[in-house]
């Protein structure tokens, strides 16, 4: 009998033809994050196997990445003999303390010659005649023992822990994710990895009004979404120059209107040069002035780039709960300035005209301010590793 961890992975299962595609992205990306070692699979499981057992170190690392459905801490037995199912979970569960359990089993091989309701009740009966003080309880127990029957082997294990689910990270292509330092980005970025996106980030920063600390923040925040993608490139846009040419020559009601035009601007140029295939924002209908419908549509006319608004339809307390679990939020509410807060109007426009935007841009040189900032562009190469990985960056 030999230790493993046993990964399932549901909604992949339901990707026929390109099963294969995202199962060998999800083994490099678990290799990417555990680092060497021996992982097999076979129709509908992933196995993991480590003599040196650092399985509590593992187990940590994959509750963090996407396309994982459940991880089971279990046992292999090379066999799928009855005789040796029965006498290694009896030994299993002797060193265990418990009043109540169930058994449930399931067959991948189908030629078995005990169906799993059988296997079931008849290692049920081989528990209770063995282990004194217990009884079944099939609704509650406090020990369900998982059986699985395979063509040349089983598995016995007791305990599941949920994965996150989705699909593994870069399976679907890649996005730029604009990202502030605020509450809602990271999430939509968390959000946009969830479903296969690899991102890659992109901040503006203003200084000097703007600081060195609101930029290392976004860094942070960066950092800490590397333990679900592995690694991160945030492209850096000076933006100051912009923002100031905006704040000097166009009605200050319409200031942040044209700001995210260029924003958008901006990122669709960079998504098309590092191939991202959209945008990724952290905007939410209703939140502030520039996140209307009405807003939303006049900003979004400068691009022809998908947008991909994860938390759009989100109340903020619901996303403060997913900034909470993956571990975003205490750094997002530190209080530094971002470029959007800095010259906030005090009437933004509401229903901002889309003529009117054109009218008011014509007054600056936009183009030559927006080559000037990508001719700038910084980018920090960020990973959950000390080392970098050079090599995908
Ligand atoms: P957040 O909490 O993510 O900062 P917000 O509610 O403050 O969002 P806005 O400031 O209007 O909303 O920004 C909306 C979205 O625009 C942000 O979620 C982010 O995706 C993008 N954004 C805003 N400021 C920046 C910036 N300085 N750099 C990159 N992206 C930005
Ligand atoms: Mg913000």
């Amino acid at each position: 009998m030999e230790k493993i961890i046993i990964i399932k992975y549901a909604e992949l299962n339901t990707k026929k033809d390109n099963i294969n595609y995202f199962l060998s992205s999800l083994k490099e990306n678990i290799k990417n994050s555990i680092g060497e070692y021996s992982i097999k699979y076979d129709r509908g499981r992933m196995f993991i196997s480590d003599k040196s057992d650092n399985y509590d170190l593992i187990l940590e690392k994959l509750k963090n990445i996407f396309g994982i459905h459940e991880i089971n801490l279990g046992y292999k037995i090379d066999t799928n003999d009855i005789k040796e199912i029965e006498s290694n979970l009896v030994s299993l569960l002797k060193e265990k303390t418990f009043k109540t359990f169930k058994v449930e089993t399931k067959r991948s091989y189908k030629g078995y010659n005990m169906t799993s309701m059988e296997v079931s009740r008849y290692l049920g009966g081989v528990i209770l005649k063995n282990i004194k003080g217990i009884s079944v309880d099939v609704h509650n127990p406090e020990i369900l023992v998982n059986i699985e029957i395979r063509l040349n082997e089983s598995y016995i294990y007791f305990e599941k822990i949920n994965g996150l689910g989705g699909y593994p990270v870069g399976t679907l292509g890649k996005g730029l994710l604009m990202l502030s330092g605020g509450i809602d980005s990271p999430v939509a970025g968390y959000l946009a990895l969830k479903r296969g996106i690899r991102i890659e980030g992109v901040y503006f920063e203003s200084p000097p009004h703007t600081s060195e600390a609101a930029k290392n923040k976004v860094i942070n925040l960066c950092k800490i979404l590397t333990k679900y993608s592995g690694y991160i490139k945030l492209h850096v846009i000076n933006f100051t120059n912009i923002q100031e040419s905006i704040y000097k020559n166009i009605p200050h009601d319409y200031l942040i209107t044209i700001m995210r035009r260029m924003m958008y601007r901006i990122s669709t140029r960079l998504a098309n040069k590092f191939n991202s295939k959209v945008i990724i924002n952290g905007e939410s209908v209703g939140q502030v002035a520039s996140q209307t419908l009405t807003s939303m549509k006049a900003i979004n006319a400068v691009t022809n780039m998908p947008i991909i608004r994860p938390v759009a339809c989100l109340d903020k307390l619901e996303i403060i709960d997913i900034a909470k679990k993956i571990g975003t939020y205490d750094t997002s509410i530190l209080p530094y300035e971002d470029c959007c807060t800095i010259f906030v109007p005090e009437h933004p426009v509401i229903n901002p005209d889309e003529k009117k935007c054109e009218e008011y841009e014509s007054l600056i040189d936009y183009e030559t301010l927006i080559n000037e900032a990508l001719k700038n562009c910084v980018i920090i190469k960020i990973s959950d590793k000390n080392k970098e990985y050079e090599d995908v960056l």
